[in-house]
């Protein structure tokens, strides 16, 4: 019995490695990024690779802006002035390239692969700093724009982290409070006074957050920090201590 089953279990393999086969030759493997055809590596083409760029490591620990070595990790000298309302900033990726590319694909079309293989190649550094009694909390959109999109991006960001470092998330602690204009279309103060008071945490959920030892908010691109820092000023009645996280960072300074 047991060698019909073991012959059996070949026979699926073998029929499964030639679907497999097969499929490759019909739809053979392109990179996420750029889509030109794989030879070898799985997912990334070896050029989209090498314009990859993961966050630095030598930053400022509580802005996450990048420091010269011999700084970090600070606090650098607009933190020790004014720091934000997070006690800690991570980013994954410079959003640029590739990088770039992949978060338009997935917030104007949909696309999540690409966005999906970074956040799967940083989990090994994000997980380094995350517990498993850790909440993480989306940034939220406007409503009107939610709406239009279909999609909440940072829920969705946090529901991957979470299931892949085991730890919790939820989209209802972090409300939107009224409709704002796109912060891309603002500078300066006019962002700032813009989301001043554009967040909210809902108080019917604070009793549950008991055994959270650390909120996050999270959302995918960090260009000023303004954005992260009104949804981090929002969660201190929680008081809990919060960090924040962002898939992708503009490299350029505030
Ligand atoms: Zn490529
Ligand atoms: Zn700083």
């Amino acid at each position: 019995m047991c060698g019909m089953l073991d012959g059996m279990g070949k026979l699926s393999t073998n029929v499964g490695l030639r679907v497999d086969g097969i499929r490759k030759l019909v739809f053979p493997p392109v990179c996420l990024f750029c889509q030109s055809p794989l030879i070898a590596r799985d997912g990334c083409c070896a050029d989209c690779l090498e314009h990859i760029h993961v966050w630095p490591r030598t930053v400022c620990d509580t802005c996450g802006d990048v420091l010269p070595e011999d700084m970090a990790p600070g606090p650098c000298g607009r933190c020790l002035q004014k720091p934000p309302a997070q006690q800690k900033t991570h980013s994954l990726f410079e959003y640029n390239g590739p990088v770039r590319e992949a978060i338009l694909e997935w917030k104007l079309h949909g696309h999540e692969a690409g966005v999906r293989w970074l956040l799967a190649a940083a989990i090994p550094r994000i997980s380094e700093h995350m517990a498993a009694d850790d909440l993480l909390l989306p940034v939220p959109m406007p409503l009107s724009r939610m709406r239009k999109s279909g999609q909440h991006h940072a829920a969705n960001m946090c529901r991957w982290l979470a299931e892949a470092v085991d730890c919790g998330w939820d989209w209802r602690v972090l409300r939107r409070v009224g409709e704002q204009p796109r912060q891309s279309s603002l500078a300066g103060s006019a962002r700032r006074k813009n989301l001043r008071k554009a967040f909210a945490v809902c108080n019917d959920y604070a009793p549950r957050l008991q055994d959270v030892s650390t909120v996050w908010v999270v959302d995918d691109i960090l260009t000023t920090g303004t954005t992260l820092h009104y949804a981090a000023w929002a969660t201190r009645k929680l008081k809990k201590p919060v960090k924040a996280l962002s898939l992708a960072r503009t490299p350029h300074k505030r």
